[in-house]
């Protein structure tokens, strides 16, 4: 009994340790990347750009029923006068989304998923003004949808990325860094320190957020009477940015290594901006807080 004692404490010991050796480094990561972030007033200059964005819209190419709420997977897509469009995460394909659904049933609390086509097939011929394309981060569910987008876009899209986003991987944004880095998209230049712009899409701004992933990054989008903010997977739903709820141990230690003292200061700023009649902060995932947002669906 004590020999079968010791194998188990040991058996145990060693899970532990392959544990530690394998979330000790992207923490160590993720924990380095704490940018400065812009101030408000910095924001809002966005908003009285000249030839700034006239609309934004949403894409969804799959939901999926999750403890009593809805998951979407979303894309984002600015707009210009001049007919030019710049899309926020790419979604996924109807392969992607069958596992994602699958993942989420597996992991526990995922229901019955919808797939409602890709990016690409929404826009149809629309497709060819996307100019500029980025990502709130590089997990699976926001750039899987990047190959079947190129396949029919073909050249002609700037990718948008913080150096944190181009430089910093673990081993769950390898895998859609690697779908980014040999798409069709090529890389455009951003200029600033806080709030990075490229001068093609004024009005467009991009801020090195870290926490979720290393490369998070908010997409800011300044229309003329409102500010959206684009906070990809800083928070799950609204209402945990609104409360200021992290994710708990096992999805920020353990499934995705999370710098939580960070997000837990991106929360706070994001939702003292939220506050603002005129700021609105989009959580990537939370499809009925982004339906009651009052933001069109592309199309329609
Ligand atoms: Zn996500």
């Amino acid at each position: 009994m004590r020999l079968f004692f010791k194998i188990v404490l040991g058996i145990f010991f060693l899970v532990f340790l392959a544990l530690a050796i394998f979330l000790i480094p992207p923490h160590l990561q993720t924990q380095a990347v704490e940018p400065d972030l812009p101030s408000e007033q910095a924001l809002r200059d966005l908003m009285s750009v000249e030839d700034g964005p006239i609309a934004v819209h949403y894409v969804l190419s799959a939901s999926q029923d999750v403890r009593g709420s809805k998951l979407g997977h979303t894309s984002f897509l600015v707009e210009w006068a001049n007919g030019t469009l710049f899309m926020i995460d790419a979604g996924m394909d109807a392969e992607g989304a069958a596992a994602f659904v699958e993942l989420l049933k597996g992991i526990g609390g995922g229901g019955e998923g919808e797939f409602f086509g890709t990016v690409g097939d929404q826009l149809g011929s629309h497709l060819a003004r996307v100019k500029g394309a980025g990502f709130t981060h590089l997990h699976i569910d926001h750039t899987q949808g990047i190959t079947s987008f190129c396949e029919t876009r073909g050249d002609g899209t700037a990718l948008l990325q913080t150096d944190h986003q181009r430089d910093l991987h673990n081993f769950n944004t390898s895998e859609g860094a690697g779908l980014v880095t040999g798409s069709c998209l090529s890389r455009g230049a951003l200029n600033g320190t806080e709030l990075l712009t490229n001068e093609t899409f004024p009005g467009l701004g991009l801020v090195a957020l870290g926490g979720h992933t290393p490369g998070s990054t908010l997409f800011v989008v300044g229309l003329k009477d409102r500010l959206w903010l684009f906070s990809g997977d800083t928070t799950n739903t609204k209402a945990d940015l609104l409360t200021n709820t992290g994710k708990g141990f096992v999805y920020s230690g353990l499934l995705v290594p999370e710098n939580t003292g960070r997000t837990q200061k991106l929360r706070l700023w994001l939702r003292s901006l939220n506050k603002n009649d005129d700021i609105d902060v989009i959580v990537s995932h939370d499809l009925r807080a982004l339906q009651a947002s009052g933001m069109p669906q592309f199309g329609q």
